[in-house]
């Protein structure tokens, strides 16, 4: 089933638990507007070459659309529809004041030099920059993108429009970016996972955790848990998986990822295979890194008690029932990994106020964002005595099928 389809899927039944209606669904399911251009650059070598690039806009009911943008060699139009349908819903479950896009680009970064890159972005924003805007539609940072690449997505539009830090988040900290988004998606998983915790009545302290990724999510996901007084145990990258029984040195791992841009190599613990993070019994299982990972046959198998998804659309609908017939509480991604785009919303209103907000202050509005936005599914879930999952999405359809209405069809 692919990625569109998953999440199709638990659209549908989250409509049909409103009773939302035919008309109201297929507004849900259709994006607003699918934007595909032609990205042609000059090479350093002198040569020209050609990407294809997306932004699929798919809700703007609840306000203006937010989404990151994507380079890898395997983005297409139904991978950025699926992703940018996730952001409508994922914006809605913490309830801040956006819609939901996503984009990307078809091409490997890994094969283009900075100067290459940054030509290919301004590109891309010269091609799209009339269906983005700090009122319209606003892009961040994904997969292969980072905050240079937002500093040059701002600058290419500020050119035409004039200054314009609020057209994207995940800025460069000196160049209007918010304290605390670099390390928000990780911080929100690590205050989500204390959330449940608490919930299941069990102690962070000592609780065992095994992540699957080790880049922005997941390393920080890692510390802040390690610093709450969790055991992470295990560890996996692209490369390779590390364990170790009595708790991973979780600082030092940190740094050493940071320098080698991978954990494959770290002397102070076991060297596994990187698919063997789904084997090792824990407690808490994070998966940080891919989308379907957590298949039928890992979550028949996976030895842990709950599951926090922490990288989109991680399991699989056959893994995910598998793991409902298991009793296994699974919070969804919309949920576990939206610190990234609520702190992003804190960046944008800080660009809008022209206004810095202190470390603190962003911290703090995170934790209670997260928090409202998890009592509010449990409490759902708990009442209609459905899945965090369904919970989170009924919720969501919920808040963006009003805001429709209300506004007029
Ligand atoms: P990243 O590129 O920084 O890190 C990805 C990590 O996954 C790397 O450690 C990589 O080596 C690892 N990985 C890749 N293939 C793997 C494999 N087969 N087995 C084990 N590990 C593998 O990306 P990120 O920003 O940390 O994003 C991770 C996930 O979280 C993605 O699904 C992304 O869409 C999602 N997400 C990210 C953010 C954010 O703010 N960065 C917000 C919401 C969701």
């Amino acid at each position: 089933m692919s990625q569109l389809a998953m999440v199709n899927d638990n659209i549908r039944r989250a409509a049909a638990i409103l009773d939302l209606g035919a008309r109201v669904e297929k507004l849900l399911l259709t994006p607003n507007r699918e934007v595909k251009v032609e990205v042609a650059v000059e090479l350093d070598s002198g040569e020209v070459a050609t990407y294809t690039g997306y932004r699929i806009q798919h809700n703007d009911a609840r306000g203006p659309m937010k989404g990151g943008l994507r380079y890898h060699p395997t983005v297409d139009a139904e991978e950025v529809t699926a992703l940018s349908s996730l952001m409508t819903w994922k914006t809605a479950v913490v309830n801040i004041p956006f819609g939901g896009a996503k984009g990307g680009i078809n091409c490997d970064p890994a094969t283009l030099s900075s100067r290459e890159l940054e030509r290919l972005t301004r590109k891309f924003v010269s091609n799209i920059k009339e269906i983005i805007g700090p009122n319209v539609d606003i892009p961040a940072p994904d997969v292969n993108t980072n905050a240079q690449v937002m500093a040059w997505v701002m600058d290419e539009y500020s050119r035409f429009y004039g200054f314009s830090p609020a057209v994207v988040t995940g800025k460069p900290i000196d160049l209007h970016g918010s304290l605390g988004r670099e390390e928000a998606t990780g911080r929100g998983v690590a205050y989500i996972t204390a959330d449940l915790l608490a919930d299941l009545g069990t102690p962070l302290q000592g609780t065992t955790v095994s992540i699957q990724g080790f880049g922005n999510v997941g390393s920080f996901a890692a510390l802040f848990l390690h610093q709450m007084g969790a055991k992470v145990i295990a560890v996996s990258d692209a490369y390779g998986g590390l364990y170790r029984a009595d708790g991973l040195p979780v600082l030092d791992l940190f740094d050493y990822a940071r320098t080698q841009r991978t954990i494959v190599g770290f002397s102070e613990a076991q060297a596994m295979a990187g698919d063997d993070i789904f084997a090792v019994p824990c407690d808490v299982f994070i998966p940080a890194a891919l989308g379907g990972v957590l298949d039928a046959e890992r979550a028949k198998a996976l030895p842990a008690k709950v599951v926090i998804e922490a990288a989109n659309a991680p399991t699989t609908p056959e893994g995910d029932a598998i793991l409902q017939q298991r009793g296994l509480p699974v919070v969804p991604d919309i949920l576990a990994n939206a610190g990234g785009v609520t702190v992003s919303y804190f960046e944008w209103a800080q660009n809008i106020q022209q206004f810095r907000w202190d470390g603190e202050r962003v911290n703090q509005e995170l934790k209670s964002t997260m928090a409202k936005a998890y009592r509010d599914v449990r409490q759902l879930a708990h009442s209609r005595q459905i899945s965090l999952r369904t919970a989170a999405f009924v919720l969501a359809l919920g808040r963006v099928a009003k805001a429709t209405v209300m506004r007029g069809i």
